[in-house]
């Protein structure tokens, strides 16, 4: 079986577009969405429908939350809450209905899906540090837990099996599953690793490999976009370089 992770595509049409085609190509036989599938870019509802019509495992999201009216504001930056509440005015109410319902976390055959952190996923913490990964760790039932959120590709190893060193681990090649794993598939929409190609990645239970994914897609228009739409100008020129 190969499983594919994407997320926080954040309203970017034209990058879920391409990494979708992508998935398609590496012949995968089941999607999860990591969450954050709307918040900065300017086809929110587009977004929504694509998703909703894979009738994959999605997981919720903290701007998907918050702009559907069921988390607070108040962390986001002015550019992100600006984005929120222009994007707000853009869903349906079936739409904000279907948010609302969205799982925080999903368990499945050998790993689990959640947008942040084991550790209460519920305010959406960074797995951005030993102890935070830890954390999470201790709450794993499944060796492997796939999240999204940082927007940074990035696989934690728990401290038994920490073998392959964490930091300068090429995530270019397929890294072999071993262990418990948690693994950050980057972000489709708003990649904020220096590389502006969108993100997802593969677990192959046959191979038992992770691999990561990079999709290139129309960077420029998806700027304009935002652009057009008059959301805050940071948010285009963010995209064109990965950040
Ligand atoms: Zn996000």
């Amino acid at each position: 079986m190969r499983h594919a992770f994407f997320g926080d595509i954040h309203g970017n049409l034209d990058a879920l577009e391409a990494a979708l085609a992508d998935i398609t190509n590496q012949h995968t036989s089941s999607l999860h969405c990591l969450g954050d599938i709307i918040g900065y870019g300017a086809q929110p509802a587009e977004c929504i429908s694509r998703i909703r019509d894979l009738h994959c495992i999605t997981v919720a999201g903290n701007h998907d939350l918050a702009i559907a009216g069921e988390a607070p504001l108040d962390d986001f930056n002015e550019a992100a809450k600006e984005a929120a509440l222009w994007t707000r005015q853009r869903l349906s109410h079936d739409d904000i209905i279907w948010i609302r319902n969205l799982p925080l976390m999903v368990h499945c055959d050998g790993f689990t899906v959640v947008h942040a952190s084991l550790a209460h996923p519920e305010s959406f913490p960074y797995i951005s540090s030993v102890s935070a990964a830890e954390e999470c760790f201790e709450r794993m039932e499944k060796p492997l837990c796939f999240i999204g959120h940082s927007h940074v590709p990035v696989i934690f190893f728990d401290a038994v099996s920490r073998r392959p060193p964490k930091v300068g681990l090429d995530l270019a090649e397929p890294v072999p599953v071993r262990g418990k794993m948690i693994i950050n598939a980057g972000s489709v929409g708003q990649p904020r690793d220096g590389d502006p190609r969108a993100s997802y990645c593969i677990y192959d239970t046959d191979t038992q490999r992770i691999t990561f994914r990079r999709v290139p897609y129309d960077v420029s228009k998806a700027a304009h976009k935002i652009q057009e739409a008059g959301l805050p100008p940071i948010l285009a020129w963010r995209l064109e370089i990965g950040y």
